[in-house]
């Protein structure tokens, strides 16, 4: 496999990204700009010929030589062809094909990783060929003439020249001119018509300790009335809602989507129509990122230890039939939480601690250790069998979650054996379920694509065994943690 390339931050650095949203500043820059993406897109496509023609050939003919699914081996074909595949080549930095390339490398080594079980989440796919309408527009640059300016005001990125922020960019900018940043990459890509700048940097930062080291909290996430629970270390029980912007957006968006379908295609009215749809996404999306950040970094500068739990959001969005439900799931952010929590507990001095998927914070009693087995999704309150209190079950959930500290004991295996004895978080909603491969997917990628492309052969083979397991574990992992 082609060496793909891990930049280590050294010792006392850590990896942040910047993103700015810009606008173009001479009336020659869109078009200079649309062509840096088509360039992009057009070495992606090329380098991806190369390597599909390669693989066909050593089907044909195992004695042809593997191309390497290498990034310089495969730029430098690009620059012995450009010339002849792509002869207006000069219009773009060479960083944009470059980008590309690097792109498929990245995709083909996803692809690979995924077939050899080393690759956890969702099936990965072999690249495909990417039409204009299907790519969203983007280019990164890892060299030459970019910077952000003295002004605060300006970045500057190679043969496109001069971008103005819609926002200061203080926040780096005094960094890098101070020498406690450094920056890797910028990458100019477009979303809903809109130009972003995405830099990527390493930032020099003392070691950090939050405001109470020994302090524990426990954050239960869910999609009722509450959005998080927190249980803090003095015992207080702090509860968010909602921000009530999220529901009146949606509404928004369904009346603005209704609008929309009577439009005709192609016409003023649909394209406003869209416009205004894609305003309402991202309104939607920032204030969701917005409650997301404020709640992390608040707990994050104050408590040495944050535990949640393990919620397997791709389960419960895609496990329940009900639309609205999965829809709920998706807005709440509940997914965005924990890796947030996760990167920054690393930059304030503090650790992230996930209990086990199968701890049952909701049905346990955090007083009494009283369990109710057949809690159900909608009950806000129980009765402990135990004690006979009336519980709260978000609070509950949160102290629970506070006070975990790895799987209980003798409790522990009783409830094992209720869902068929799996105690390790292992990730079960991943592609292989918990499903060895079958053998021709284990073996390294390049001798062993499909021959044809037949639909027979490439289909219907590896998806036996990978449907079945995912529904029942979406469920369960459904019940348990709630
Ligand atoms: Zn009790």
């Amino acid at each position: 496999m082609g060496a793909r390339q891990r930049f280590a931050t050294p010792d006392g650095w850590i990896a942040r990204g910047f993103r700015f949203e810009v606008e173009a500043t001479s009336p020659a820059q869109p078009a200079r700009i649309a062509q840096a993406f088509g360039g992009r897109r057009f070495a992606y496509n090329w380098a991806l010929g190369q390597v599909k023609a390669n693989l066909d050939a050593r089907a044909a003919d195992p004695t042809v030589p593997a191309l390497a699914w290498d990034f310089y081996q495969l730029r430098k074909l690009w620059n012995q062809a450009k010339h002849q595949v792509a002869p207006w080549w000069q219009c773009s930095s060479k960083e944009a094909y470059a980008s590309g390339i690097a792109d498929l490398v990245a995709a083909l080594g996803n692809w690979s990783d995924a077939k050899a079980g080393r690759r956890a989440g969702r099936r990965v796919g072999f690249p495909r060929f990417k039409a204009r309408h299907r790519d969203r527009g983007r280019v990164r640059f890892s060299t030459g003439a970019m910077r952000l300016e003295a002004d605060r005001r300006h970045l500057v990125l190679p043969v496109i020249g001069r971008l103005r922020a819609k926002e200061n960019t203080r926040r780096l900018q005094r960094l890098v001119a101070k020498g406690s940043a450094r920056v890797l990459s910028m990458t100019l890509s477009e979303h809903g018509g809109r130009l972003f700048v995405s830099v990527q940097a390493i930032v020099c930062q003392q070691p950090r300790t939050p405001s109470q080291p020994a302090g524990r909290c426990g954050v239960d996430l869910g999609i009722g009335a509450e959005w998080a629970v927190v249980a803090h270390d003095d015992d207080t029980i702090e509860r968010i809602a909602h921000p009530a912007p999220w529901a009146q957006t949606h509404l928004q968006r369904r009346r603005v989507a209704r609008q929309r379908s009577r439009r005709i295609v192609g016409s003023r009215g649909q394209r406003q129509a869209n416009a205004k749809l894609a305003a309402l996404d991202r309104r939607a999306a920032n204030l969701r990122a917005h409650s997301v950040h404020t709640l992390t970094t608040r707990l994050t500068r104050r408590y040495g230890t944050i535990v949640v739990e393990d919620l397997d959001v791709a389960a419960m969005s895609r496990g329940m039939g009900l639309r609205a439900f999965r829809r709920t799931v998706a807005q709440a952010g509940l997914g965005r939480v924990r890796p947030t929590l996760a990167y920054k507990c690393g930059w304030a001095g503090g650790e992230l601690v996930v209990a086990d998927r199968w701890f049952a914070s909701s049905k346990t009693h955090h007083g009494c250790g009283g369990y109710l087995a057949d809690l159900r999704l909608g009950d806000r309150v129980w009765v402990c069998p135990g004690c006979g209190d009336v519980v709260d079950r978000n609070a509950n959930a949160a102290r629970n979650l506070r006070d975990w500290t790895g799987p209980v004991g003798d409790t522990i295996t009783d409830r094992d054996v209720q869902r068929g004895g799996v105690a390790a978080p292992v990730p079960f909603v991943g592609d292989h379920g918990g499903q060895a491969h079958p053998d021709r997917w284990a073996c390294e990628a390049p001798q062993d694509r499909p021959r044809v492309a037949g639909a027979a052969d490439a289909r219907t083979k590896p998806q036996q065994g990978r449907g079945t397991p995912k529904r029942g574990t979406g469920q369960r992992a459904l019940t348990d943690a709630h």
